[in-house]
């Protein structure tokens, strides 16, 4: 059905109705334009025939609301998923045109921070690949991640256009817009004996969803990705329209660029609410379309709530089943907490949403008014559990202090609340939500994070990939489990070599792309040490920078020093308002400036630091990486990605048992991974206690004392003042984050790792215990207990 020759006739057809010129006239924007267009109509037939079978099968559906979504790039995911990509590709050689260069055309679509957003792509993959009745809802924000340009050393952020020249990939559902409500009041009035609220006087602003298809993997569903875009009213009734016209679209202009720091500004807000009841009109609408009342709305739907951000699907769900539909109390609770499930993925206290009620009682009068009502039905059952403890009631309870705390809603509204990997749901159970554990512990369950090997393997690694392939067969592409296979080439001596080769072959086309950028040529023999990921305290990118320092001054220092050649590399943005963050990022160009420009490490060391880290450029990074960097302060990263999709191209990981790190531990055994520094426990038993002073280590270690005064005494020329608050942080504020504690053992470490290296088989043998045992971190096993734990969806037939 889909042949060269029928796909290169309908191409050059296309292209001219589209462009409106010759195919010699044509640019390649128009290929792009054209080939995206084809793509999407062509899945359209089964996006179609999905939704009709989810209607006819009545089936149960779940709907993922995120704040965010850092998808990438679609164009070749899609070819690839709908078995299209060796066909289309050489239909377009034919033409002479490069598949890879109309890639490059396609902007990324960066509508996500990191770790949680790109966690709903992967999610939103699995759920089709699996033919599961799940969709996502977002917003979709006009100006993505910012981009980011180093100059000088420092970052500098550039605004995101990633809808410059349109989406192909969209659909704009104008018939389908609903109406979102802000500011006004609500009035009361008693009718028949009931009391009925109505929201008065409201800025009203419209949601128009642009659907976006999902395509599963060699299967037929396309599932839905929804993005609200916010656009003025028709009829406005407000006094001054340009004002209104400007606040209105605000609402979906840009993404909040930090996903770890709570803000509190009211845009955000507004936003929040903005998702969340747009999303739920359209949910709602839908079911009772079908169905004719919400009575067993939970029994048909599930609205899964990623982080707290749209947490206000609860208040907005009462709402309707109160307001709207005349539904008593108890019975619109009763559906709404069977309804909605809940994903926590931090404990961090600084990430921890809270807001003012000043801010939110205004802006959402009647949402609010049913928080406070939520609020006080929880607190009297606990005064009836334990009257008279007001400290524990204070504790718990979803508003105090003039505050509404949007986990404590998240918890008491939902059914299932899932932490993101098992040490991350530990330390939630025993210690950060300890009192709800308690109260709840029925709701509380462990789901760690996956990745879509799809495209962190198939995708971006066809090299590897097709040697799996030639030696497992294809299946591990759905199944990543059978990946378990290559086990039994582990000691093949041509299999090891083999996959040495590729992975020399992905580092020398990332120094080739490096050297396109930065002039500086990278020896493909040295080991590519990477840390990739946002700029923060707790991920310790510092750490990584004062091992580099340390390593500088060995080399200059001692003339006997031996070390295996490393090529370290950086990729990571910082929120534009976090300062600290940003002194790290010039810290490590100003380290990348000394050690690049000096003859006498020029064999041993380098420092390249990537710009604009983001999904497309990733795809190029892990496949070349040999070490990952996995070294955040024990307890603080809840899961990380990151670390999977290193592995899953062979890396090796050096890294504290944080997060997922433990499980990754645990599957490759102490062999295949170089675990370093303090555990949780010790960590969270010195946050309690006491007892770490960090000046101590700074004065016993010459290695660590010599790295910290270079930071301010002339080491980098021309930069007075700059990194004093870097030294404050570790010294005068006793380093919070643990970094000279854990410096030995990560010098050491890296050291052995350094030998380690050098017996290239050996290393490989390793290389290939860790892809085999990735398979566990495919976000399909992820989904699977999603699906069967909490959301009790099935796949159609
Ligand atoms: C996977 C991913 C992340 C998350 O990385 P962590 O190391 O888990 O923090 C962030 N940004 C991008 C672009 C990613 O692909």
């Amino acid at each position: 059905m889909f042949s060269k020759e029928n796909f290169k006739a309908a191409f050059l057809h296309r292209l001219e109705m589209l462009c409106g010129k010759s195919f010699s006239e044509s640019t390649k924007v128009d290929h792009y334009q054209t080939l995206g267009q084809m793509i999407r109509e062509y899945v359209s037939d089964d996006w179609i025939t999905t939704n009709e079978q989810y209607m006819a099968t009545k089936g149960k559906q779940v709907y993922y609301l995120s704040i965010e979504y850092l998808l990438g790039k679609l164009l070749r995911q899609n070819l690839i998923n709908l078995g299209v990509e060796q066909t289309v590709e050489e239909g377009l050689k034919e033409l002479g045109i490069d598949l890879g260069e109309l890639e490059e055309i396609e902007p990324d679509a960066g509508l996500g921070n990191g770790g949680l957003g790109r966690l709903a792509a992967c999610f939103l993959d699995s759920l089709a690949s699996l033919n599961l009745p799940g969709h996502g809802q977002g917003i979709r924000y006009k100006h993505g991640l910012f981009e980011q340009k180093i100059v000088n050393g420092y970052q500098v952020e550039l605004p995101e256009q990633w809808l410059r020249s349109g989406n192909v990939w969209e659909v704009r559902k104008l018939d389908l817009a609903v109406s979102v409500p802000f500011w006004g009041k609500v009035d009361t009035k008693m009718e028949n004996g009931r009391l009925i609220f109505q929201h008065i006087n409201a800025e009203t602003v419209t949601a128009v969803p642009y659907d976006m298809p999902v395509v599963g993997y060699e299967s037929k569903t396309v599932n839905t990705l929804r993005l609200w875009n916010a656009e003025p009213a028709q009829f406005p009734v407000h006094k001054d329209i340009l004002k209104y016209k400007r606040e209105t679209e605000a609402i979906s202009e840009f993404l909040y660029p930090d996903d770890t720091h709570d803000e509190g500004k009211i845009l955000r807000l507004k936003q929040q609410y903005f998702l969340v009841s747009a999303s739920l009109q359209s949910i709602v609408k839908a079911h009772k379309k079908q169905y004719g009342s919400l009575d067993k709305l939970h029994e048909y739907v599930c609205i899964h709530i990623n982080d707290t951000h749209p947490v206000l699907a609860i208040p907005e769900l009462m709402r309707i089943l109160l307001d709207q539909e005349g539904f008593g109390w108890d019975e619109a609770w009763h559906i709404t907490q069977n309804t909605i499930s809940y994903t926590n993925h931090t404990t961090l206290a600084e990430a921890l949403e809270k807001w003012p009620v000043r801010i939110f009682q205004p802006l959402l009068p009647r949402i609010y008014m049913i928080v406070e009502e939520i609020n006080e039905r929880f607190c009297r059952k606990l005064w009836e559990e334990t009257p008279g403890d007001w400290t524990r009631i204070a504790g718990l309870a979803i508003i105090a202090d003039e505050f509404v705390q949007m986990a404590h809603l998240a918890i008491v509204g939902s059914f299932s609340v899932n932490g993101v990997a098992r040490l991350h749901t530990e330390i939630l159970k025993e210690r950060e939500m300890k009192p709800f554990f308690q109260l709840f512990p029925e709701k509380f369950n462990n789901k760690t994070n996956g990745i879509a090997h799809r495209r962190w393997l198939l995708k971006a690694n066809p090299k590897l990939s097709a040697l799996l392939t030639d030696a497992i067969g294809p299946s591990w592409t759905h199944s990543a489990n059978e990946l378990m296979g290559l086990l039994k080439y582990q000691d093949d001596r041509s299999f090891l070599e083999q996959l040495g080769k590729i992975k020399a072959a992905n580092k020398k086309q990332l120094a080739e792309m490096v050297y396109k950028q930065t002039g500086i040529a990278l020896d493909t023999r040295a080991i590519f040490d990477v840390q990739v990921k946002r700029l923060h305290a707790y991920k310790r990118q510092l750490l990584n920078v004062l091992h580099i320092m340390y390593l500088y001054n060995q080399i200059k220092e001692d003339s006997s020093f031996q070390m295996t050649p490393r090529v370290f590399i950086f990729g990571a943005k910082a929120s534009p308002g976090y300062y600290y963050a940003k002194k790290i990022i010039k810290l490590i160009n100003s380290v990348a400036e000394k050690v690049n420009n000096d003859p006498k490490v020029a064999d041993r060391l380098k420092v390249i630091f990537m710009e604009n880290y983001r999904v497309s450029l990733a795809e190029r990074i892990f496949p070349a990486a040999d070490i990952s960097e996995q070294i955040s302060t024990a307890s603080k990263e809840a899961s990380g990605t990151g670390n999977m999709k290193f592995m899953i191209n062979g890396a090796l990981t050096i890294g504290t048992l944080d997060g997922a790190n433990v499980e990754i531990h645990e599957r490759v055994g102490d062999d295949n991974i170089f675990i370093f520094g303090l555990t949780a426990e010790e960590v969270l038993h010195y946050y309690r206690h006491g007892g770490y002073e960090s000046v101590g280590y700074y004065h016993h270690d010459k290695r660590l004392k010599q790295v910290i005064d270079q930071l301010i005494n002339g080491f980098f020329p021309g930069i007075q003042n700059e990194y004093e608050p870097i030294v404050d942080s570790l010294l005068e504020e006793n380093d919070q984050y643990f970094v000279l504690k854990d410096f030995a053992s990560y010098i050491n470490t890296q050291q052995r790792l350094g030998s380690c290296y050098t017996d290239s088989l050996n290393w490989q043998k390793k290389s290939l215990i860790n892809i085999a045992h990735a398979g566990y971190f495919s976000s399909d096993r992820t989904i699977k207990e999603y699906a069967s734990d909490i959301w009790g969806i099935h796949p159609l037939q």
